[in-house]
């Protein structure tokens, strides 16, 4: 009998209403089924809200320092049990042991984070323009808070939105990817140990279509928070702006890595394949385009096609493993897919375009490290995020080319740029439109606590992370208090 997990609703670990399941299995091995999972409703939605909504009232009472307390909790219990949770996080996912590791790190820093934050949480004293009166504005929590989430970050994600939305006294209901529900279990479990109370964060697992579409329509959800594809992400949008939801979006990428002649391409080459084939590719942040000075062209491409076969596929458990499967068929197909574009619209294949099922892996969902050369911007592998191991590469004559280049998408969350002109770095910084550039850095690699994000099709304006999280999640209100004993007013008695 496989195992079956539940949702988790005020305080109880509960069944989908409907008995309904799906199955969850290993990508490494599609013959390993983790277990069965909810498949939830609108009626499971409904019960989530409803505990939501009911512990709010309590919740948003909870001085904030007390609050951070038990996310300080929360923090060492993920501490603790890192090591089970990453290697349960490759079997249901698939990336390598070292990065799984970092995912809950991300989650444990951003648990740390948010206790300290918990005795800041700041506002702002400001003087009156009149006498006798007091100005200051002050934060406060929106209500029961929907947080959606992709599989490519399992607990690093679900963490950042989580831990900040209940620092701020909000109440949560979280629906994860379909694909990684056992992360998310995990980290429910850690919550209810670490002694939050119930109702206050709730669990529902469940498909987009039925799940997370009953929770972007439900009156009693203040807002959305959305990590996923711009596809969805517009959709979400169009929801929320007909109920006039607040909604904050974290979606898709097109990341460009400059490397200009004078760079250390030794860096610059190990910063493309970290960036490039980390994850598998599945990053918002991965590096799918490389685009360097024709100076250096012929050196660079050698390089990295050496390299790149040489990349050891398999299952991430294995810690020689550096490449793990892609996440499901349908991904396969895609990258497969765009491969084939790729080679239709002139791109000349390196290596790699292949799927790779050899020996033991024909179970799993592999794809060998793939490399376009002769790409141009306008190509839509150059354009369109794949979200697989293919990278395209493209020459250019000048920096300014360059910048143009990776300007060139509907994307802007990441990039980066390889010289040792600090001259060309600071203009990088200045014209690349991005939420996120990386001087003689990779394009993957965010720290906690400074803003992550990104401009055009990537986000609404919105940024995670760091303290520009805690706008999301809280209201301002401004407070004046006067106390002259009279009626004053403001413009007009403050004049002359
Ligand atoms: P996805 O958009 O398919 O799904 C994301 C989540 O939305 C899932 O939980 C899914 O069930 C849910 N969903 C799907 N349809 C929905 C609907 N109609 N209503 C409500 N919810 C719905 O994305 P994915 O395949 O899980 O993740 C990959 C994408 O996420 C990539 O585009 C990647 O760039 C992006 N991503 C962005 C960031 C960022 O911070 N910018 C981080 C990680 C991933």
């Amino acid at each position: 009998m496989p195992d079956l997990f539940k949702n988790y609703i005020d305080g109880q670990w509960v069944e989908a209403k409907s008995g309904r399941t799906f199955e969850n299995r290993n990508p490494a091995d599609r013959r390993d089924l983790i277990g069965l999972f909810p498949a939830s409703g609108a009626e499971d939605v409904e019960a989530a809200v409803s505990a939501a909504k009911k512990a709010f009232a309590k919740w948003r009472l909870v001085p904030a320092p007390k609050r951070g307390e038990i996310l300080f909790r929360v923090g060492e219990l993920l501490r603790q049990r890192k090591e089970e949770i990453a290697r349960s996080m490759t079997r249901e996912m698939g990336k390598i042991l070292k990065e799984t590791r970092g995912d809950v790190q991300e989650g444990i820093d951003t648990a740390f984070y948010a206790a300290g934050e918990g005795r800041r949480l700041l506002g702002e004293t400001t003087p009156s323009e009149l006498p006798d009166k007091f100005a200051m504005s002050v934060r406060l929590p929106l209500g029961v808070c929907a947080l959606i989430t992709p599989w490519n970050f399992p607990m690093a994600i679900p963490t950042w939105k989580l831990f900040p939305a209940l620092l701020c006294g909000n109440t949560v209901v979280l629906k994860p990817a379909e694909d990684t529900p056992y992360s998310a279990v995990e980290l429910f479990e850690i919550l209810e140990q670490a002694g939050l109370p119930p109702g206050v964060a709730n669990l529902v697992h469940g498909t987009g279509e039925e799940a997370g579409a009953a929770l972007v329509r439900h009156r009693d959800v203040q807002l959305i928070s959305f990590t996923g594809s711009t596809a969805v992400g517009r959709e979400i949008a169009a929801a929320c702006g007909q109920s006039l939801k607040r909604v904050s979006l974290e979606m898709g990428g097109k990341n460009g890595q400059i490397v200009m002649e004078d760079a250390d391409l030794q860096l610059a080459l190990e910063g493309a394949l970290w960036g490039a084939f980390g994850t598998t590719g599945q990053r918002c942040t991965a590096t799918s385009r490389v685009i360097f000075h024709r100076d250096i062209r012929k050196k660079m491409t050698e390089m990295l096609i050496e390299r790149a076969e040489k990349i050891k596929i398999g299952n991430g458990l294995d810690e020689n493993v550096q490449m793990g499967p892609l996440i499901n068929e349908a991904a396969r197909k895609k990258v497969h897919g765009y491969v084939q574009i790729g080679k239709g619209e002139g791109a000349r294949l390196l290596t790699g375009g292949t799927i790779y099922e050899e020996g033991e892996w024909v179970h799993g969902l592999f794809y060998r490290p793939t490399i376009f050369d002769e790409v141009t911007p306008t190509m839509r592998i150059a354009r369109e995020e794949i979200f697989g191991p293919v990278l395209s590469l493209i020459e250019v004559k000048s920096f300014e080319e360059a910048i143009e280049v990776l300007n060139a998408t509907p994307y802007g969350l990441s990039s980066s740029i390889y010289t040792r002109d600090v001259a060309r770095a600071f203009r990088a910084i200045r014209d690349i439109e991005a939420g996120i550039t990386y001087i003689n850095g990779p394009t993957i690699g965010a720290e906690v606590h400074l803003p992550f994000g990104g401009v055009k099709e990537t986000g609404n304006g919105h940024r995670e992370a760091g303290t520009t999280v805690y706008d999301i999640f809280t209201e301002w209100k401004s407070v004046y208090i006067d106390y002259s004993g009279r009626l004053q007013k403001a413009q007009i008695d403050s004049v002359d």
